[in-house]
């Protein structure tokens, strides 16, 4: 068998190391030809020598000195390369098969559509880019014929749970709706008075996942549960009011698909990513993941409730911005990357971060999302906005 060529892009990151994993477990199947990371050198320097890619790529000059001094030491063979244009150009090279998208934030979107454009194989783990840029992204997978497989736990639930030729009509599937589960992060139980006091350190201890900080903030604001209404109504092609969100705190139904006859077909597991990444790395075949196997005598009982979005807004915000449409979405999400950085950094409240990003969408009008070049301005203009917002809110 031909061993599929990978390139991870966001390597050093807490997917890319899950990914690894289970590639490691599966040295026949697959070869690392690329990866990458943004500052974390030595990290990365590491995972060169374990897996012995033909390329690395880092963010900046410093970071690549650094990485090759590194490399040299240690007698590996890799190509040092640094810069946004060598990451879409590893995303894109011949011998790669499969592209695991996994850097955070809007900064993935042009290294994962080139890899889309490039017909590869992508794994989406990646979700800013499908909420920043969703239409044109999709149009470019279809025009590209290019195998989008989502890394997400609940839509490669949801992927899992439709029918394997489904092919973006929810009616003809006989889909009424998707339901998109939620633990609630680690507030949900978390009186709305005690919100003032939470820290980055609090907001960071995810109850059921150990995930990177920007997505671990998300989950405690709820907004990474909007980020992926958004991403479900790109991937699926269901409206809004199709996709409902349900908290369950013991994420063991990673989410669900409910049949016009009645019947609900879901997908379970212990939350662990490896099982999304193994899924999507050999789909359509199934290969072991490392994950232990579900005792439900362990868990006794799943729980299920309706989110408070007076507690959490942030949900609400994204359902706003996906019913506005346009590059409503590119600002929701600039706004909550830059107020997310700077409750991390110590400047902004927790409980400001949904004041910064609503004032951000008051004042930016959402325009038609004609071309990349429109998304990157309500990007960059939504930043602006924001630091402005999150100064006046300290
Ligand atoms: P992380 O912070 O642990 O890792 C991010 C990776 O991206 C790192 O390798 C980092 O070097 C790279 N990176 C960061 N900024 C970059 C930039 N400007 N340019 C190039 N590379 C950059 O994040 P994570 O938790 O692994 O999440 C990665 C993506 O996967 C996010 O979009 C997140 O929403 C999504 N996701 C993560 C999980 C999870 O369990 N961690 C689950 C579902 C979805
Ligand atoms: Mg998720």
């Amino acid at each position: 068998m031909k061993r599929q060529g990978l390139c991870i892009l966001g390597a050093t990151g807490s997917i890319g190391a899950s990914t690894l994993d289970v590639v490691a477990r599966h040295a026949e199947r697959f070869t690392v030809v690329a990866v990458t990371a943004d500052t974390r050198a030595d990290a990365l320097a590491d995972i060169c020598a374990a897996h012995r890619p033909r390329y690395a790529v880092v963010g900046a000059a410093a970071a690549a000195v650094r990485l090759q001094a590194r490399l040299h030491d240690a007698g590996v063979m890799t190509e040092v390369l640094y810069g946004a244009a060598a990451l879409a150009e590893v995303a894109a090279l011949a011998e790669v098969d499969t592209v695991m998208a996994a850097i955070v934030g809007a900064a993935g979107l042009p290294p994962t559509l080139a890899a889309v454009r490039a017909g590869k194989k992508v794994l989406l783990a990646n979700k800013e880019a499908l909420v920043v840029a969703g239409e044109l992204f999709m149009a470019e997978v279809r025009r590209a014929r290019a195998c989008l497989l989502p890394i997400d736990s609940e839509h490669n639930a949801v992927f899992q749970s439709l029918p394997r030729d489904f092919a973006g009509d929810l009616d003809r599937a006989g889909v009424s709706r998707i339901l998109l589960t939620a633990s609630g992060g680690p507030f949900r139980t978390l009186a709305a008075d005690r919100f003032a006091g939470i820290t980055p350190a609090q907001a960071c201890a995810h109850p059921n996942w150990v995930m990177g900080r920007k997505i671990s903030v998300d989950s405690a604001t709820m907004m990474n549960k909007g980020l992926e209404v958004i991403e479900a109504h790109h991937l699926f092609n269901a409206p809004a009011e199709r996709i409902e969100v349900v908290i369950h705190p013991q994420s063991v139904i990673h989410s669900l698909v409910q049949y016009v006859d009645g019947s609900v077909l879901a997908q379970l597991g212990n939350p662990d990513m490896r099982t999304p990444i193994a899924y999507a790395l050999a789909y359509p075949e199934r290969i072991e993941a490392g994950v232990a196997p579900l005792d439900l005598f362990e868990i006794g009982r799943l729980d299920f409730e309706r989110p408070d979005t007076a507690r959490f807004p942030c949900l609400e915000l994204a359902y706003r911005a996906l019913r506005q449409g346009g590059t409503a979405a590119a600002i929701l999400n600039a706004a909550n990357e830059v107020a997310v950085a700077e409750f991390l950094d110590g400047r902004l409240p927790f409980q400001r971060i949904a004041d910064v990003i609503e004032a951000t969408l008051a004042a930016l009008p959402a325009v038609a999302a004609d071309s990349l070049e429109t998304v990157a301005a309500a990007d960059r203009r939504a930043r602006e906005l924001a630091g402005a917002a999150a100064r006046r809110r300290q």
